[in-house]
């Protein structure tokens, strides 16, 4: 697939009104830090469209990317970010659910895990919500892979898979916004999707 476009039209606070988009969304959900934002930056070859964790300033929102005027890519706000307070985060927590539960557009959601960790209470949770919520397991994108020794690749992925109870069936790609390894085959996988 060839990114011809895209645009950034809808961004939302927690007490905003989301957006019907009429295009398939891929909603992207990972904790903070796992480096979400590289990733979007990779797969539309964009330097900083995606603010990284290293801006200043950088709010939480949910970010509505239109790529292609074919699909949009969701970004939730990152969870497990300490300085949230629990009242902000429970109004976070329930926005991220009406979303999920009610989004007429979602098309799949993506969970984003890094590699060198081993998936905590929260991912697991988000897993399972996924899961719950939507009816199916989500895609899952192993980051910065590019971090990972060659012979510690294989045993990191079988130990998430292990660890989330996924099943055969969920689709794991491995990725790194460093060698953009895994960007065509999330790409090519989104053009399936689209086309079916
Ligand atoms: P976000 O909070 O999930 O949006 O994460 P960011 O995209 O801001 O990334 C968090 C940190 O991880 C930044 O310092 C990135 O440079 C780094 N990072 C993200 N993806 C990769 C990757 O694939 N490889 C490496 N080596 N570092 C990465």
């Amino acid at each position: 697939m060839v990114i011809r476009s895209v645009e950034l039209p809808f961004v939302c606070g927690v007490k905003s009104t989301l957006p019907k988009t009429g295009r398939p969304e891929f909603v992207l959900a990972g904790r903070s830090n796992v480096g979400k934002s590289s990733f979007i930056n990779a797969l539309v070859e964009r330097k900083s469209f995606a603010r990284t964790s290293s801006t200043p300033g950088k709010t939480r929102t949910i970010n509505f990317y239109n790529v292609n005027d074919s699909f949009y890519l969701v970004d939730l706000p990152g969870y497990g970010y300490a300085k949230t307070g629990p009242v902000e985060q429970e109004k976070w927590d329930r926005m991220i659910r009406r979303y999920l539960e009610s989004g007429e557009d979602i098309e799949e959601v993506v969970l984003l895990l890094d590699a060198r960790r081993i998936p905590n209470e929260k991912d697991l949770q988000m897993f399972s919500w996924i899961l719950s919520t939507t009816g199916y397991e989500p895609i899952v994108v192993i980051t910065k892979m590019d971090k990972l020794k060659r012979s510690e690749r294989a045993k990191a992925l079988k130990e998430i898979r292990a660890k989330l109870g996924a099943s055969k069936e969920c689709m794991m790609i491995p990725f790194s916004s460093e060698t953009k390894e895994g960007r065509i085959e999330f790409l090519d996988l989104v053009e399936k999707i689209l086309e079916t």
